[in-house]
């Protein structure tokens, strides 16, 4: 590998990357391109992609489909305001959501990003229980090892430990925090996991909008997987107390999980649904939030009649193209025999970590494995081993996890894996640790 080719001194002395240092940061790689599930280097190094780009790049990268579907919004318009203005990919699109949203989802709001799509959701649910006569009704509950993006009052709903709440300190909303789930997905349900949820949600109801939480598979706040029924429990509280259930399927939508949105292990339909990340591919910034007529309606029908929130790219016509294009995409090619092919291969190859002595737990689900470590992992050592063997996996704290594009190649997920297993076997006893 060629360091001088794949490093660049300007980047590291002015580019700032996501959770790192500016005086010691970690090492970033130069990427001349991506093609299908390989991310090529500026020495041509190719690495596997493990993320999909942080869940997004379900089809892989320079996907002819989705290249055509820019290009020819692009010779229409890349952007119109949508205030007063709709076009014809934003109606296309909404169309396509409503055909595979949960059945009580009838409104559609289109937003910038996932954390955008929270601010907008939280939003929401205040204005509801404003325009229905609540209005002391302003504050939420959720659950630990959380994660609903980086801004305000998403990250006010984080875990509050590795969400570094103590950081912010009072300038951060103070929100209602319940243990997380214990029962794993595929574990018996024990009716005690309810029990912390059912005790805040009685004693506080009166000053509480809703519930936000990601459903089944909690991801960047600890890639857990938690039982079906506490979903079904936890809607049953909001309905009894007048809060409003709010789904963050970000991470989750459109196919990771093994259904084409989570909330379909449990059969339970949220109030309020934040979309994002895969709608577009992984191609661009792009999410939407969901509702019912019952919310939509009660916020309409009170002063100022109007819900609070505009953002300038609303509805970005390229955004819109490009999701339609990948929603079909994703319909069309038998999305759901890939991803569980992409389990089944994944339990497969990755169970033998399970003998490894620094590693605590494997688990899987759909096109999602984890390794938890015992320890957190030097991520700046990792990282390096991944990448000289030929595999793009980027781990954090005590997770080394992949969530590869579901067109990933059979002999391409089997590298991912036995890099992930050869690299996790050779972490040196007593390794210097880093976040
Ligand atoms: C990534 C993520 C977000 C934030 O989305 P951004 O586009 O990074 O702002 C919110 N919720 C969940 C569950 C996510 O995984």
């Amino acid at each position: 590998m060629n360091y001088e080719l794949i490093t660049d001194s300007f980047d590291r002395e002015h580019l700032w990357h996501p959770y790192t240092s500016t005086i010691d940061p970690l090492p970033t790689y130069k990427v001349r391109r991506a093609e299908g599930c390989i991310i090529t280097l500026e020495d041509g190094t190719e690495l596997v992609e493990g993320m999909s780009s942080w869940w997004c790049a379900v089809h892989g990268y320079n996907h002819p489909v989705l290249n055509r579907a820019v290009e020819n919004q692009l010779r229409n318009m890349s952007h119109v305001m949508f205030g007063g203005l709709t076009h014809e990919p934003a109606i296309e699109l909404g169309k396509l959501l409503l055909d595979i949203a949960p059945p009580s989802m009838q409104k559609i709001f289109y937003a910038d990003s996932g954390s955008v799509a929270v601010e907008i959701a939280l939003k929401m649910a205040v204005q509801y229980q404003y325009a229905a006569g609540k209005p002391e009704k302003n504050n939420f509950v959720t659950i630990r090892s959380g994660y609903h993006g980086d801004t305000w009052n998403a990250m006010s709903v984080c875990d509050p430990v590795t969400g570094m709440h103590s950081l912010f300190g009072s300038a951060l909303p103070i929100r209602h925090f319940v243990p997380a789930p214990q029962c794993r997905f595929d574990g018996e349900w024990d009716e005690k996991d309810i029990l912390p949820l059912r005790e805040t949600i009685e004693r506080h109801h009166s000053e509480l909008a809703g519930l936000i939480l990601e459903p089944i598979v909690q991801g960047a706040g600890g890639m857990r997987f938690y039982h079906p029924r506490y979903l079904c429990e936890a809607a049953k509280l909001c309905k009894a107390y007048g809060l409003l259930l709010i789904f963050d399927e970000i991470a989750t939508g459109f196919g990771r999980t093994g259904k084409l949105f989570a909330w379909e292990h449990a059969g339970v339909e949220p109030d309020i649904m934040c979309i994002g990340k895969a709608l577009t591919g992984g191609y661009m910034t792009f999410s939407a939030v969901l509702t019912t007529d019952r919310v939509a309606a009660c916020i309409s029908s009170h002063a100022p009649h109007t819900f609070m929130h505009g953002p300038t790219f609303m509805g970005n016509p390229l955004a819109c193209a490009v999701s339609c294009a990948s929603v079909r995409l994703l319909l069309s090619y038998g999305w759901k025999e890939k991803v569980l092919r992409i389990e089944a291969q994944l339990r497969r190859e990755l169970a033998p970590a399970r003998g490894l002595p620094l590693v605590a737990d494997v688990r899987v689900l759909g096109a999602i494995g984890v390794i938890e470590m015992k320890h957190p992992v030097d991520m700046a050592w990792m990282q390096r081993r991944f990448v000289e063997e030929g595999i793009w996996v980027r781990p954090f704290g005590r997770l080394v996890y992949v969530m590869p594009p579901f067109v990933i190649r059979t002999e391409e997920l089997a590298k991912l894996t036995s890099g992930l297993l050869k690299i996790v076997g050779e972490i040196p006893a007593g390794q210097k640790q880093s976040l």
